[in-house]
């Protein structure tokens, strides 16, 4: 479960460089306190009112000619996606750098219908070159070293081996960009949806989203229903929220918003689709445990999590979403045999609070994840222990009387075991 040691190092260096590169553009923002209570207040103004800003959102974006589906779980919304998809006849898509597109394996449903699907994000190219899987919601190849990359690159290529990043980074980009060229898919997992304009909205650092956007005809969006948002205000301090968090910067490079098909002689789609996807959020509301669809994906709280540097991305087993907010989100999301022991990923540090943007308490979360799951797990004997143990704590006089009892044992039973050895 442990990584080792050089990739331990690497998502050490990361955390470090990401954590303080957010510290300090929090620190220069004028107004951080006042951006976080908006951006906070934002997501929860949303989801206190998800069924009316939801529909909200279908009218405007089908008022501005995109076609709004729905579905129900991750198979569904790979259904729609493939369906759409030989719908247009082309032989490929790309896609965009997306969790949630992880999310619902796009790439192996895509597979299992001979669809060529490329990824256009060069991180998630060298993560395939690599035969690794992204680890960090911002920061992909975060685990990876340049050696891993060069070897990998020089495999699939036969270029020769280079530690240069730029001479890597373009020998990654120029099969991207002919695959950019011939593209009449695109499908993208998006960031955010404006509830009242239906403006659909991707954030990046690399203007790759841009770029399947323009170059597209066919455009597939997938939105977890969560992430609207009620107005372009409320979408305003979220960016810059995520901005500040996610890469340490007071805005993103880059921020591509879709609003309706383009007419001919214009770059972008002529059709667009929006896949409006549930996957389980209304149990997750249902259960009380709503709190935890306020994130945006910033990655800012495992940034600092002393446990996540030390499994990766890969300790939070088939999720895409590691640190804090995995340990927290997937036992709602998986199968409980795949995440019931996540939250235990933790140590109760809560370092993990003061860093969210959006102020989810994720300390509290993984209490009460770790209260609601104990039961299901715990042996007969762990839980007899533990009750025996509750009570003992609240009287003090039974406690010291159980103690000097258990110490005897102890004592009693390492003579013995000594005795045996002699
Ligand atoms: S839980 Fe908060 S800090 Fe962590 S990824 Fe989500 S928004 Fe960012």
């Amino acid at each position: 479960m442990l990584v080792d040691g050089s990739t331990r190092r690497a998502l050490q260096r990361l955390s470090r460089l990401a954590a303080d590169a957010s510290a300090h553009a929090w620190a220069d923002e004028e107004n951080s306190v006042a951006l976080r209570q908006a951006a906070a207040k934002a997501r929860q103004v949303a989801l206190e009112n998800l069924p009316a800003y939801l529909e909200q959102l279908e009218t405007s974006a089908s008022g501005n000619g995109v076609q709004v589906h729905w579905a129900d779980g991750a198979q569904e919304a790979n259904r729609l996606i493939i369906e759409i998809q030989q719908a247009s006849a082309a032989p490929e898509a790309v896609r965009n750098h997306s969790q949630l597109l992880e999310e619902i394996s796009l790439d192996r449903a895509a597979k299992a219908n001979n669809i060529r699907l490329i990824r256009l994000h060069p991180g998630d190219q060298i993560l395939e070159l690599a035969g690794s899987r992204s680890s960090h919601p911002v920061w992909p190849t975060a685990h990876l070293r340049i050696d891993e990359i060069s070897t990998a690159t020089q495999r699939r290529w036969r270029v020769p081996i280079t530690y240069d990043p730029d001479i890597l980074a373009s020998t990654i980009r120029m099969p991207l960009r002919r695959s950019l060229l011939r593209s009449y898919t695109a499908i993208i997992g998006l960031h955010f949806a404006v509830a009242d304009t239906g403006d659909l909205v991707c954030l990046d650092n690399d203007g790759h989203n841009a770029s399947l956007v323009s170059f597209s005809r066919h455009l597939i969006c997938l939105l977890s229903l969560e992430q609207v948002v009620a107005t372009t205000s409320d979408l305003h301090h979220l960016v810059r929220a995520y901005a500040h968090s996610a890469w340490g910067r007071p805005l993103p490079a880059y921020v591509t918003q879709v609003r309706q098909p383009t007419p001919p002689g214009i770059d972008g789609p002529r059709e667009i689709h929006l896949i409006i996807m549930d996957n389980k959020r209304s149990h997750m509301f249902a259960e009380g445990y709503g709190e935890i669809l306020r994130c945006i994906g910033c990655g800012a709280c495992l940034n600092v999590c002393p446990i996540y540097p030390l499994i990766g991305g890969e300790g939070y087993g088939e999720s895409p979403y590691s640190g804090p907010r995995g340990a927290a989100l997937n036992p709602l999301l998986l199968r409980p045999d795949l995440a019931n022991q996540q939250p235990y990923l933790s140590t109760a540090c809560s370092a993990c609070k003061p860093v969210c943007p959006v102020d989810i308490d994720l300390p509290r979360l993984l209490h009460e994840q770790r209260h609601r799951l104990a039961p299901s797990h715990a042996s007969w004997q762990e839980r007899t222990l533990f009750w025996i143990w509750r009570r003992l704590l609240k009287r003090p006089t039974l406690f010291r009387l159980g103690m000097r009892v258990a110490n005897r044992l102890n004592r009693i039973t390492h003579r013995g075991q000594g005795t045996k050895s002699d």
